[in-house]
């Protein structure tokens, strides 16, 4: 399986540590609100790459952390903590406002089909392993004190910048892009941060005594700390969006490589972001949307999963209400497609040529997400799947063989693609709306009303895929 590596800039086979193990890392949401899509957009992406690893028979180890502690408000390292900021508006402590959106958090994963990490690890439980790491650097002389915390030199770790290939002196010239950067008093280089944080005495909620003083920890080493007390040292990948490469796991690898003096993590994969309407999704313009949002708006978790598969995962996405309910009915035509097939009769003869063609673009789809999770060709081949069992449908040739053959390759597919196709495989009692279309058209013949019967009949057939049939004793209906 290749995987574009972030470290090397070129995609190369992936290769575990251990045989049919891999050990992976995908940073956590902040807890002081909802999970917007563009999150999520990163966890769909680190579903689809565990599962790709499950595809493969690795055994996987999939950690997140859930930072609901010392995230700052803003890019720097100034400012107060994003959680502690909202307790503050929500007259609420912080570590309530951490508890509820963890919750909503995780219910919005599992409705999006994201398997639970194998283990989910809060920062606030974690914060002796934090310290540990933070004597380790300073016994190795890494740290030092400034008025606002303990700071990390980062001109003392000789690759910093390596992950985004960027040169330190470059990072550090205090003038970028023509405006002066600030620092925090006492700091030595622009690329500093804090690994402690020191809390003034009045504060009471999300501080710890420690050597260094009383205080909280600096957002980066919470994820340095818990990746490694579960993953150990060296482990296979770390997952994040874009926007973390330049400092969050820049800083990620100078504190865990500094600390153990053993490289940290073999592959790094980034999702590039997705955008709305063009914009970035920031709160401050009012464009973020929630998966509540979504199903407001009719798509469905899996309709907004689907879309995501449509983009890969290293090219930035738009947004836009079409495209989305694009995805929508597509995904309702795989459903309905799947639901259909599975109550089919299958009468005809097996068909050697079709279940070979079955195969190839089962070998075709996979393939495809085997190279670096090409996820769009990946459903090009989906699709090129149905079309060839639609037509063989349509022709009244599928076997049983033929219709096994079919459901067997669709579940493997979506045992990477996550789009809950298992759940479509059941016959279903019908659904409310094609119910009462067809009580309404009962009605309209009854009546003599024909011309509409002939309609709603028609429109049964092109929504729903169900073939409305009158008999002596009244009208039947199965599915096409
Ligand atoms: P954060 O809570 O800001 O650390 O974000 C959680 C995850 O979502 C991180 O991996 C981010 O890189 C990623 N992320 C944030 N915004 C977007 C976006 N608009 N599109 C894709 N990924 C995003
Ligand atoms: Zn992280």
């Amino acid at each position: 399986m290749k995987l574009y590596n972030t470290l090397t800039r070129k995609k190369s086979d992936f290769k575990a540590i251990k045989e049919k193990e891999v050990r992976m890392y995908s940073c956590g949401p902040t807890v002081y609100s909802h999970a917007h899509i563009g999150n999520l957009r990163a966890y769909i992406i680190s579903d689809t790459l565990r599962r790709m690893f499950e595809h493969r028979s690795y055994k996987v180890i999939h950690v997140m952390n859930i930072t609901d502690v010392g995230h700052l408000v803003g890019d720097g390292s100034l400012g107060e903590d994003k959680l502690k900021q909202t307790a503050r508006i929500e007259h609420k402590s912080a570590k309530e406002i951490a508890k509820e959106y963890e919750r909503l958090f995780l219910k919005d994963i599992k409705k999006i089909g994201i398997k639970m990490p194998s283990i989910i690890a809060r920062a606030t439980d974690h914060i002796p392993q934090m310290l540990n790491l933070i004597e380790s650097l300073e016994r190795r002389g890494y740290l030092y004190k400034a008025e606002t915390g303990i700071y990390f030199d980062t001109s003392k770790f000789k690759d910093y910048g390596n992950l985004s290939g960027t040169d330190f002196k470059r990072l550090n010239s205090s003038l970028i892009g023509g405006a002066r950067i600030e620092r925090p008093s006492g700091t030595r280089n622009i690329t500093d941060f804090a690994v402690w944080r020191f809390s003034p005495e009045k504060e009471k909620e999300m501080v710890w005594d420690s050597k260094y003083g009383r205080g909280f920890p600096g957002w980066h080493i919470e994820c340095s700390a818990i990746s490694m007390e579960y993953l150990g040292n060296h482990f296979d990948v770390h997952t994040g969006g874009v926007d973390h490469i330049q400092i969050h796991h820049q800083n990620e690898i100078a504190q865990s490589e500094g600390a153990t003096g053993e490289k940290f993590v073999n592959f790094w994969v980034h999702n590039e972001f997705l955008k709305v309407n063009g914009s970035k999704m920031s709160k401050s313009l009012h464009n973020t949307y929630t998966i509540e949002d979504l199903e407001g708006m009719g798509i469905s978790p899996q309709g907004y999963r689907y879309f995501v598969l449509t983009g890969h995962y290293r090219s930035i996405m738009n947004m836009t209400k079409e495209a989305l309910g694009n995805a929508q009915r597509t995904i309702a035509s795989i459903h309905s497609f799947i639901e259909r097939i599975s109550g089919y009769d299958a009468e005809g003869k097996p068909d050697r040529e079709f279940i070979e063609e079955i195969a190839s673009l089962e070998r075709e789809f996979f393939e495809w997400m085997e190279d670096d999770m090409n996820t769009p060709e990946a459903l090009a081949s989906l699709h090129a799947l149905i079309s060839v069992v639609n037509k063989c449908h349509s022709t009244g040739k599928l076997s049983k063989a033929g219709r096994d053959a079919v459901m067997a390759t669709l579940l493997k597919m979506d045992s990477v693609l996550g789009l809950s196709f298992k759940e479509h495989t059941e016959t279903k009692p019908l659904a409310a709306e094609p119910k009462r279309l067809i009580e309404e058209r009962e009605k309209a013949r009854q009546s003599g009303d024909f011309k509409s019967a002939d309609e709603i009949r028609q429109e049964l057939k092109e929504r729903f895929g169900i073939i409305v049939e009158d008999g002596k004793n009244g009208s039947v209906w199965r599915r096409q």
